[in-house]
């Protein structure tokens, strides 16, 4: 195949919005496919990466990585996947196979995580990604593509922590009603949980409810957080902002466990001339637990995948053109996405 151009949007710096980027289609190793992208959803994760947040990207960047295509090259090794079948790929998109999580499956804790991103060095928010074919994931027949492309990472965000930390008869608090959290509502409802939606926004009770909420918590009303103290085992957080970290824990019970799927601030707040301060009393003394949630395994992936397609899960999605891309980012940087933003190429 002649090397043709791919095209695509990149932030020239930290900070910056992005621009119309070309680069030449890089040639595919043995592991490897290449997929035109049809369609790739908005996360607040390329925000951050976009402001550089966390100080560790390079660029120009070229964020994107809830992609949805057909694939159009396979290289010689790839024998799972043919030119023309439709994937799903998410954050991540290869891995260094030879760490001890890799050989164990669970290729999400690679040691090598942070070289291992889709968008490394270009992601989706272009004509064609190349990735490890162990990360483009067959879709199941029926699913739309906009709803494919959000769970591709706004879904394995929270299926796998929901699975690993609850049971039926839980009573889990879904921090956050955006992006992650519409799902996690529609997935820990469908698990059996006693679900409570908890927001600063009262109006998105409603819809909430429709998600699968049992219950509603206004995390802004101080009567209500006092009512709802020790009301849950598992608190999931899917919220970007500062948040009452001191009330949030209140309401977990003896034992409980709030489980990070996002990047918020946590500001438990160790004063130097006050000592230890409130929210680290209460972790000691109701043997409260904080945990990360970081993607998932493939196999927790394809699990996920099939969850949703049996439970019916679908993301609330509005599509917009990926010229559009730097007011879709916008608007997922303040909060104004209902409930995931996805590009559609031409
Ligand atoms: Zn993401
Ligand atoms: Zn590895």
């Amino acid at each position: 195949m002649s090397p043709s151009t791919v095209l695509g949007y990149a932030a020239p710096a930290a900070g910056s919005p992005l621009e119309l980027f070309t680069y030449g289609e890089p040639e595919l190793g043995e592991r490897e496919v290449r997929v035109a992208v049809s369609h790739c959803g908005v996360c607040y994760t390329d925000v951050h990466a976009i402001g550089n947040h966390f100080g560790v990207f390079s660029f120009p960047l070229m964020p994107g990585h809830e992609i949805v295509g057909r694939v159009t090259e396979i290289g010689t090794e790839v024998s799972e996947l043919r030119e023309g079948d439709l994937v799903g790929i998410g954050w991540q998109g290869r891995c260094c196979g030879e760490c001890e999580w890799c050989v164990a499956g669970e290729e999400h804790l690679c040691v090598a995580i942070a070289r291992c991103g889709t968008w490394t060095p270009y992601g989706g928010f272009s004509s064609a990604v190349v990735v490890d074919s162990r990360f483009a994931y067959p879709l199941p027949a029926g699913l739309a593509p906009e709803a494919a492309a959000v769970l591709m990472c706004a879904g394995v965000a929270v299926y796998p922590p929901l699975r690993r930390y609850t049971t039926p008869s839980s009573r889990v608090g879904v921090i956050g009603i955006g992006g992650l959290g519409h799902l996690a509502l529609q997935f820990a409802h469908a698990l059996g949980n006693e679900v409570t939606a908890i927001s600063t926004s009262p109006d998105k009770e409603e819809e909430a409810r429709r998600f699968g909420a049992d219950h509603f918590l206004v995390s802004t009303d101080r009567t209500a957080m006092e009512e709802a103290e020790f009301g849950f085992d598992t608190l999931l957080c899917t919220a970007h902002g500062h948040l009452d970290w001191g009330n949030l824990l209140n309401t977990l019970t003896k034992n409980g466990r709030l489980v990070l799927a996002a990047f918020p601030p946590l500001e438990l707040g160790v004063g130097a001339s006050e000592g230890v301060s409130g929210p680290l009393v209460d972790l000691v003394v109701h043997q409260l637990s904080i945990t990360g949630s970081f993607l998932g395994s493939r196999a927790e992936m394809r699990e996920m995948l099939a969850f949703a397609q049996d439970h019916g899960i679908t993301p609330r999605t509005e599509s917009m053109p990926m010229s559009q891309v730097n007011e879709a980012l916008l608007r997922v940087s303040q909060n104004r996405a209902r409930y995931r933003i996805v590009l559609v190429n031409p």
